[in-house]
């Protein structure tokens, strides 16, 4: 590759390259070859997207590891007992029978940029015209010392949905009388940023019924988060008394765990826990990084209107991984991104019209039965970064039914977006 490639930033040469004439479209020629890897959010809208719309006209292969995604949205609602662990469960059948992509469960672990190849676990090497990258985070490493990946089944981490949140689940379950559940959250940026609050919530709502006298500690470096006041308003209302915050004035930035001895320190105050919640600091999935996409912030910079990476017009990177501006890092976020990233790549591909960039986001949350809140706001691609054009957030001291009304709206995207994402 050459340095002019690897130090591609330009925005309008992006925006250009996109829209250039269509390099493997000639008749007679083998189809253009779209690779996708990661079969999330991000991914599997994209793969769903660029196969539905090209009809037939571009090959689509997603890489998946797991033949069932079990969505993080909603994994909360599953710890309070208001689903179960199927309703959060989702196969790729769909989206090889009826969109014809090419579905491989295997791990991708390394990307030639060069001859625009990737490696699978599995043995195969994979060619590519364009590759999309959606692979959702990874945890930085050390990030609250006493804790690594090796202690994720003693202090369950819990931030990639399926097993993790099982055993979460069972851990809430099984505390003992007067427990103390202690969480210890993640500094900005993160996935879902009420992600962490909305579990407080939950593990609130199942230990009121079955373990009332329990206590839950959060350790939080950040000295404000997502939805805050709407929080503290529903914790008092429905939890009061239960949940203690420990920001960072009171020493919630100096904490470490001892996943053995089940305590969490927090600024030389060592506590017992019952059960511990970890999330650690975040960065983008390991193959981004190995593929050379991450910048010293640990994620990837794109260019907003079409989402390719800054370093290599050939990539686009999605969601979690990507530094996406002002969008916040969700599952809404990942899949608005996607079709702003299945339109470039198709229009780059089979010279099709492409449209301008519009991006949107909400995230609801669950405080306790039929009390949902919700934050949102739309976007748009300037040059230098995805820019808010609005938004919206509940207010607090909402009456019981617009509170309700909220939450079934949640219902109603939650089915949506996954039809979105896997047919
Ligand atoms: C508790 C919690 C609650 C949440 N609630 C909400 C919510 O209410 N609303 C909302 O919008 N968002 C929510 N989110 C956030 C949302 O889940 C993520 O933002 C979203 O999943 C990001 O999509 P993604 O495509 O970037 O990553 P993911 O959806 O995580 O997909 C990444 C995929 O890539 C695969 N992968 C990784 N590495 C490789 C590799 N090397 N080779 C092949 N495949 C690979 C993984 O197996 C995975 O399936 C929540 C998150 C959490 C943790």
């Amino acid at each position: 590759m050459t340095l002019n490639r690897r130090s591609f930033i330009g925005t309008g040469a992006v925006a250009a390259a996109s829209l250039a004439a269509p390099k493997v479209m000639a008749q007679g020629m083998a189809k253009p070859r779209v690779l996708v890897i990661g079969g999330g959010a991000g991914g599997a809208t994209a793969a769903r997207y660029i196969a539905k719309d090209s009809k037939g006209e571009v090959s689509v292969t997603l890489v998946e590891p797991t033949r069932e995604y079990f969505t993080c949205f909603f994994s909360n609602l599953y710890l309070g007992g208001f689903k179960e662990i199927g309703d959060i469960g989702h196969t790729y059948g769909t989206l090889a029978a009826e969109y014809g992509i090419n579905v491989i469960h295997d791990w991708a672990v390394e990307v030639d940029r060069d001859a625009k190849t990737v490696s699978l676990a599995g043995g195969p090497v994979l060619e590519y015209d364009r590759l999309i990258l959606s692979p959702g985070i990874d945890f930085v490493e050390g990030a609250v010392p006493g804790w690594d990946i090796t202690a994720q089944n003693a202090m369950p981490h819990a931030y990639k949905a399926g097993s993790q949140s099982q055993l979460l689940r069972a851990q809430i379950e099984a505390m003992p009388e007067g427990g103390v559940f202690g969480m210890v959250a993640p500094p900005n940026p993160y996935r879902c940023p009420p992600g962490p609050y909305e579990r407080v919530s939950m593990v609130a709502h199942v230990l009121k019924q079955r373990n009332p006298t329990a206590k839950i500690l959060i350790a939080d470096p950040k000295p404000k988060f997502s939805k805050q006041a709407l929080f503290e308003e529903g914790w008092q209302t429905h939890y009061g008394g239960m949940i203690e915050w420990i920001g960072p004035d009171f020493g919630g930035q100096n904490v470490s765990v001892d996943p053995q001895g089940m305590t969490i320190d927090i600024d030389g105050m060592v506590e017992e826990v019952a059960a511990c919640n970890v999330i650690p600091a975040q960065k983008a999935g390991r193959i981004a990084e190995l593929a050379g996409l991450t910048d010293e912030s640990g994620f990837c910079q794109i260019v907003p209107a079409t989402m390719q990476s800054r370093v290599d017009e050939n990539v686009h990177v999605l969601g979690d991984a990507t530094n996406a501006g002002d969008m916040p890092k969700s599952g809404f976020s990942a899949n608005s991104q996607a079709k702003v990233c299945a339109n470039a790549v198709r229009g780059a591909l089979t010279g099709s019209k492409v449209f301008p960039a519009k991006f949107s986001n909400t995230c609801w949350s669950l405080i306790d039965a039929d009390d949902g809140v919700k934050v949102g706001a739309t976007y748009e691609a300037t040059d230098e970064k995805i820019a808010k054009v609005d938004g919206f957030i509940s207010e607090t001291g909402e009456d019981a039914e617009t509170r309700k009304a909220t939450y079934e709206e949640s219902l109603g995207w939650y089915a949506g977006i996954t039809s979105d994402m896997f047919g």
